[in-house]
């Protein structure tokens, strides 16, 4: 089965950031745009550092050692 990654009209580019880990703050960053968030994990503060590309669907995985897409669309 194909998976969809186009909504109606609008055709969002997918970016996957890449992750990692200071301290108390999970980093995400796309090197595509420079999408960068980062999470405290202990309080669930996030915390945007660069917007990037708004238009683009970014992944990111919180284990980056584990390849499991979780792209899963559920509507
Ligand atoms: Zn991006």
């Amino acid at each position: 089965m194909r998976k969809q990654f186009e909504m109606a009209g609008e055709r969002l580019e997918r970016h996957n950031c890449q992750s990692w880990q200071e301290e108390d703050w999970l980093y995400f960053s796309c090197p595509d745009c420079g999408f960068t968030r980062k999470l405290n994990w202990k309080t669930g503060e996030l915390a945007l550092i660069h917007q990037g590309d708004s238009k683009a669907l970014h992944s990111a995985l919180h284990a980056p050692l584990m390849e499991h897409p979780q792209v899963e669309n559920s509507n």
